[in-house]
């Protein structure tokens, strides 16, 4: 059975719940505000509320908050990387970062991921369960509660593939703009996916006003396949197809990710091969060297090779951003920190 997950709850969904107990329809934007925009974590700190209700929603709806086991702070920037425990003592894990424009968060969507990215730390001891949409918005809160910050962007790029735990997103990009609660804006969330095309089209479908970002980190079908196995579902023909249908139908920029990888994806034939294929789209890409990770025998692209590469892409007007690296000094790849402190064998 699934376990109730008050953080979970919309507003309508409150009120339901509350009438069917016998309650005013008005606590439900009560309780829904001091989860989503208070920062409370118990149903004792809700002050307005009465004993008893307090209490029944102690025993009948338990709040199932990520809470931070461990904070790892950078010391070349203001990146911080959080170890958060979930309440079956799974672990995950979330970024902060400060821009000029804010504070924008990095968050997970699953426990560990089972797309088994080559370069990937997340996906090295597959998936152990979906996150639940209330798992997702309590890293949030847990880290604007922890830093006293308020955090404008977020990014659903940590560990997990979004569009493997589609429902619970959606959910998730509901709870987290709600006018009642967070009330973030839609245009500061970007969702990333490694290519999952059935689930672009049905988000597509959606036009929710999202930043779409595809990991993409290829120029072609051959070195894909060596570094991502969902190239062997669909092909860059299907994957690009559907990056198209998302553009035309919600008019939004796709943001293509780039790994460079020494001597794998990183050399001046392969950019001009990428700039033919991203030609004509309403897209921009992003380079970042590869993050190397302990376990994997793949390294980052030099900086020149880096430069000469972004180079490429200019001329063959592609827009393109060099990434900047942050945290590096504190485990930023994805999944590195959790797989440093728990047991998480490969299997
Ligand atoms: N599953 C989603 C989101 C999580 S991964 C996706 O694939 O997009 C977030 C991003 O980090 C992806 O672009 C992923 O390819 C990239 N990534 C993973 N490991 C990395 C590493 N070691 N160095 C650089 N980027 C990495």
């Amino acid at each position: 059975m699934k376990t109730p997950d008050a953080f979970s709850m919309m507003p309508d969904e409150w009120k339901a719940y509350l009438l069917s107990q016998g309650e005013k329809a008005f606590r439900a934007q009560q309780i829904f505000g001091w989860l989503h925009k208070e920062h409370v974590f118990s149903y004792g700190e809700m002050t307005n509320l009465p004993k008893v209700l307090r209490d029944r929603l102690d025993a009948e709806l338990p709040l199932h908050s990520a809470t931070i086991a461990l904070a790892q702070r950078s010391r070349s920037d203001d990146t911080v990387k959080y170890l958060m425990t979930l309440w079956d003592g799974e672990q995950i894990e979330t970024v902060l970062m400060r821009y000029h424009y804010g504070y924008s968060l990095c968050i997970s969507s699953q426990v560990g991921c089972r797309m088994g990215c080559r370069f990937c730390a997340s996906t090295l001891a597959g998936r152990k369960r979906d996150l639940t949409a209330g798992e997702m918005v309590s890293q949030i809160y847990a880290v604007e509660a922890a830093e006293g910050v308020t955090v404008s962007h977020v990014v659903v790029m940590g560990c997990g593939e979004p569009f493997d735990n589609y429902d619970e997103l959606i959910r998730f990009l509901k709870l987290i703009t709600d006018p009642a609660g967070k009330n973030l804006s839609i245009r500061n969330l970007t969702v990333s996916t490694c290519g999952l095309t059935d689930e672009m089209r049905r988000f597509a479908d959606l036009d929710l006003g999202v930043t779409l970002a595809v990991s993409l980190h290829a120029p072609n079908d051959e070195v894909r396949r060596q570094i991502m196995p969902v190239a062997n579902r669909f092909t860059m023909e299907e994957l690009l197809a559907a990056c198209r249908y998302y553009t035309d139908r919600t008019h939004r920029r796709i943001t293509f990710e780039y790994a460079l990888i020494r001597d794998v994806n990183d050399a001046a034939a392969q950019a001009k091969e990428l700039a033919g294929k991203l030609r004509g789209m309403l897209a921009h890409v992003n380079l970042i060297p590869l993050n190397p990770v302990t376990e994997r025998d793949l390294s980052g692209s030099d900086p020149e090779r880096v430069r000469a590469f972004a180079n490429i892409l200019e001329k063959e007007h592609i827009p393109v951003t060099v990434r900047r690296e942050m945290g590096q000094d504190i485990d930023a790849a994805c999944g590195q920190l959790r797989r440093r402190h728990s047991s998480v064998k490969e299997g």
